[in-house]
């Protein structure tokens, strides 16, 4: 198996295979760049069909890592870890004390988060044998609450910034009064977004494969139910993508009647040339993990303090930077993915350059 001459090597300054024999752990850990801080990434544990799907995986996700850090403007670097195994027979608290040893071994390069198949009491196993874990605290907010590590509320906040932002642009309204969105999917960031929206005044449209989910939500927000095989034809200004990836692909590029792709799915275009697709039949795209990012920048405020009110002015400013990516992409005639990409090198180059210099 190749890792430096792998289609998705891109630098990574470490890449680490963990074996502990005891529990069993099989992991990777992919640190990809720390110019801006320590990588921070989650935890990710899938029954791989094998290594190389593994690797594959946290080489990709470990660099969309770095990206999304570096244009949320946080001083975090990008990393991820994989273990391989079923999480609903393979996991047990030794094995996260060995995930946990690991990640300790590095000394801080790398910070730990939840990610699919890891709870945040995963996360508190490794805490046990390791400080370089983020997104757990159970403790008091600035705000009299109680801080429980679920990113979803952050995430719909920005998400609902996003969404500002792109009405603002694309269709000149500052109010989302009357503004036509389609959610799809009402889960944790679904249906918190659905909520801020009517809040405003927007019509709704939702769907959800949960059907009973997509029921209740409809009833709690006043909105339409549509299948999900609906959802994508909908005469709306915004269709909002909150469930899975890969959902703008040849089919829906082709088809959708939204001005506006805005949600919180991770890796929204199936392939990289859908960002054109897209952009050439007028539609904005607000690349997902730049909309996405108020769940890691909820994370990474809680490795300084924890104030509500400070995360929620950080995530709000995603809005600025999407506007930012929107007027830039029209200025060099260039889709807005490619923009956010060339955004971060920037970002990252920079500080590379300080680096270097100082050498
Ligand atoms: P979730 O599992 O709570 O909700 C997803 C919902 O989508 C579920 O209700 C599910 O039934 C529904 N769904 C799945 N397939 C569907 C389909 N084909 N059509 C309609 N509905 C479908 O997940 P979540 O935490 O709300 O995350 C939603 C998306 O946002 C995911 O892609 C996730 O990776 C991404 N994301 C989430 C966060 C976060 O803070 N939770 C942060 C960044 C990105």
């Amino acid at each position: 198996m190749n890792v430096f001459a792998h289609a998705e090597f891109d630098a990574h300054e470490q890449v680490c295979f963990c074996h502990d024999q005891a529990s069993g752990l099989r992991a990777i850990i992919a640190i990809h760049n720390t110019a801006l801080g320590p990588a921070l990434g989650g935890v990710r544990m899938w029954p791989y069909a094998d290594e190389a799907a593994a690797l594959a995986d946290v080489l990709r996700l470990s660099r969309g890592m770095t990206y999304k850090s570096a244009l949320a403007g946080l001083q975090l670097g990008g990393g991820k870890s994989v273990i391989i195994g079923d999480p609903a027979r393979d996991k047990s608290r030794a094995l996260m004390i060995a995930m946990g040893e690991a990640v300790n071994g590095l000394g801080g390069r790398y910070i730990a988060a939840e990610d699919s198949g890891t709870t945040v009491e995963d996360l508190k196993a490794m805490r046990d044998v390791t400080r370089h874990v983020a997104g757990i605290a159970d403790k008091p907010t600035a705000q009299g609450g109680m801080r429980t590590g679920d990113p979803s509320p952050a995430t719909a906040y920005g998400v609902y910034a996003g969404i500002r932002a792109a009405v603002a642009f694309r269709l000149q309204r500052d109010e989302l009064d009357g503004v036509r969105v389609a959610v799809q999917g009402v889960g944790s960031v679904g249906f918190k977004l659905a909520k801020r929206l009517a809040a405003q005044g927007a019509r709704l449209w939702l769907t959800d494969i949960d059907t009973d989910r997509a029921r209740l939500a409809c009833g709690e927000v006043n909105a339409k139910l549509v299948t999900p095989e609906e959802i994508f034809a909908l005469d709306v200004d915004v269709f909002a993508p909150c469930a899975m990836g890969a959902v703008i692909n040849d089919d829906t590029a082709a088809t959708l009647r939204a001005r506006i792709v805005a949600g919180a799915a991770n890796n929204q275009l199936a392939q990289p040339r859908h960002a054109d697709a897209l952009a050439e039949r007028g539609i904005l795209y607000a690349p997902d993990y730049v909309i996405n990012a108020g769940g890691v920048i909820d994370v990474a405020l809680e490795l300084e303090s924890f104030d509500v009110d400070a995360v929620n002015e950080r995530v709000a400013g995603i809005g600025a930077t999407l506007t930012e990516i929107f007027e830039r992409a029209e200025r060099e005639g260039r889709n807005t993915s490619e923009v956010a990409d060339r955004l971060a090198r920037e970002k990252l180059q920079g500080k590379r350059d300080m680096r270097e210099s100082a050498r």
